[in-house]
């Protein structure tokens, strides 16, 4: 391939979003340079099979590469090791943290989330563990296969994952989540009931209302102090409270920020050649009506590919539905668009047989679904959610309403 190199895009952060920015561009056309900057050791890897197969008794050890080792070669992209240390938007310059200056025509932030702080005494204890990286989950791996009894603080996806593949290899979980429902920031009232009486079925003692105090060291173990007062044992404590966005680099730079860096609906900053994506960035999201920042997959590619479309001249805005998964054990959790605590649930299917999704209405149209084992249903509410489709609760309630019957019937033009 001939490169133009008068043009240089410069992508810092070589996780899911950065890597789909390289690869969309060279799909799309794009003869400049491309560098990628990667301040982890690793190769570019992927992220969800940490809190899953990887952490299996049956683990293959190594990571799921994010492109095979043949991609940066043949698109002719640049994968660069070392942090970024700065940038210069007014010489539209990065400096790498060995000194080296390099020069951009566009640059993309993909900077990704740290994991928040668990911020009670004991925290940073041997023993404690937190999961963002591969290094993460190579030391969890390891104290996993010396521990008996593991504490999980926070029930969200990360650490309902980790407590379902540490009970699948035999371990006592108890999960404590000072909330009162788990995964309460993303799933409809009615899926995290469910999911609480499905770990506590699989022998997880699952706590709500009832966060962490404190973690000592207790002989050679640990002992979690809870919020109302209980002690419980543990080998190995994993932490999942939530991340935050890495803005630092951001900020310094100039550049608006406040939970994310802050990027128009065609994914580009206030500064002109600067773009942001994936879990660092705050966007206008056309399927809540408000800025968000959202931290999967689905967001981090689909950001990739629309920010190559801007840097290539195409100013659309960004509207991709927004959808998402986790694996618990044998529950495989799908959801399509962003849901409520105040919408309208409707369950379609018998939760009783582990098989089903929940149809959330807000003012009558469908917002959402959430999808228990039920990848078809899935597929179909990926074509319909936010399509602006009026559904009343008793149509859906009909035992021979099928989502999939409705996306491949075709979706109703709103009037
Ligand atoms: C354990 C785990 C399980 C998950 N499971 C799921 C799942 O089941 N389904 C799902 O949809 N999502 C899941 N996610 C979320 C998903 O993986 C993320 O939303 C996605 O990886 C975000 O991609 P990203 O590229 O925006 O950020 P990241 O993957 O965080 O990549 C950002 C990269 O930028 C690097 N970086 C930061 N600053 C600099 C700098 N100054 N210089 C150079 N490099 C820098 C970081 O080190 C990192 O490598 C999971 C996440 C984790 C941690």
């Amino acid at each position: 391939m001939s490169t133009n190199t008068a043009e240089h895009t410069i992508i810092i952060g070589a996780g899911q979003a950065g890597i789909h920015v390289a690869d969309s561009l060279r799909t799309q056309g794009y003869t400049g340079a491309i560098t990628i900057l990667n301040d982890e050791v690793t190769f570019p890897y992927q992220r969800p099979p940490l809190s899953k197969d990887y952490l299996g008794a049956d683990s293959p050890g190594t990571a799921m590469p994010l492109r095979g080792p043949d991609f940066f070669a043949a698109k002719n992209i640049t994968l660069h090791a070392g942090a970024a240390i700065a940038v210069d938007t007014a010489a539209r310059s990065v400096t790498l943290a060995y000194g080296t200056v390099l020069a951009y025509t566009h640059l993309v932030f993909a900077t990704g989330a740290a994991n928040r702080p668990l911020p009670c005494p004991g925290s940073t204890l041997e023993g404690v563990h937190a999961l963002r990286t591969l290094d993460d989950a190579q030391d969890l791996q390891r104290s996993l296969s010396a521990a008996r009894r593991v504490v999980v603080i926070g029930a969200g996806f990360i650490g309902l994952e980790f407590a379902a593949t540490a009970r699948v290899r035999g371990l006592a979980v108890t999960v404590l989540e000072f909330a009162t429902r788990p995964m309460g920031r993303a799933l409809s009232p009615t899926a995290s009931d469910w999911f609480t009486d499905r770990h506590r079925a699989d022998g997880i003692d699952l706590r709500l209302n009832e966060g962490v105090a404190s973690i000592q060291r207790d002989g050679t173990g640990l002992l979690v102090e809870s919020t109302a007062g209980e002690r419980y044992p543990a080998d190995l404590v994993l932490y999942g409270v939530g991340v935050v966005p890495r803005t630092e680099l951001a900020e310094a730079a100039g550049l608006s920020t406040g939970n994310g860096i802050l990027v128009d609906s065609a994914l580009r900053t206030e500064v002109d050649g600067v773009l942001a994506v994936g879990d660092c960035a705050s966007f206008p999201n056309a399927h809540t009506g408000s800025r968000t920042r959202l931290e999967s997959v689905q967001n981090a590619t689909d950001h990739g590919r629309h920010a190559a479309r801007s840097i290539m001249g195409h100013t659309s805005d960004y509207a991709e539905t927004p959808w998402f998964w986790s694996t618990q054990g044998t529950v495989r959790l799908q959801i399509a668009g962003i849901s409520h605590p105040t919408d309208d649930p409707v369950v379609l299917g018998d939760p009783a047989t582990g098989k089903f999704s929940i149809a959330l209405l807000r003012d009558g149209m469908l917002a959402a679904v959430e999808s228990v084992n039920s990848a078809a249903d899935h597929i179909a509410a990926r074509k319909l959610v936010g399509r602006g489709i009026a559904l009343d609760p008793a149509t859906l309630a009909d035992p021979e309403f099928s989502l999939k019957a409705l996306a491949k019937a075709g979706i109703p033009i709103p009037a």
